[in-house]
């Protein structure tokens, strides 16, 4: 399945995700607060209809950002 790759976060919207989610930590929100923000904002949402994204299938769990893809 590599038809939804180009829909997923960049690298680069990815790190800056996770940073968000680190803020939102400091301010007592909790990661996934901030990252999921993050990600909504620049267009992305999660989709509970579709296999997973990670790059390895979720085979040592699931990433984050598994599922995020443009919305
Ligand atoms: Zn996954």
């Amino acid at each position: 399945m590599a038809t939804s790759v180009s829909s997923q976060p960049s690298h680069d919207q990815l790190r800056e995700a996770f940073q968000a989610g680190f803020y939102s930590i400091d301010d007592g929100d909790g990661f996934y607060f901030g990252f999921h923000a993050f990600l909504q904002e620049h267009g992305f949402e999660l989709r509970e209809d579709i296999p997973c994204t990670c790059s390895d299938n979720g085979a040592h769990g699931h990433q984050p950002e598994c599922r995020w893809v443009k919305a």
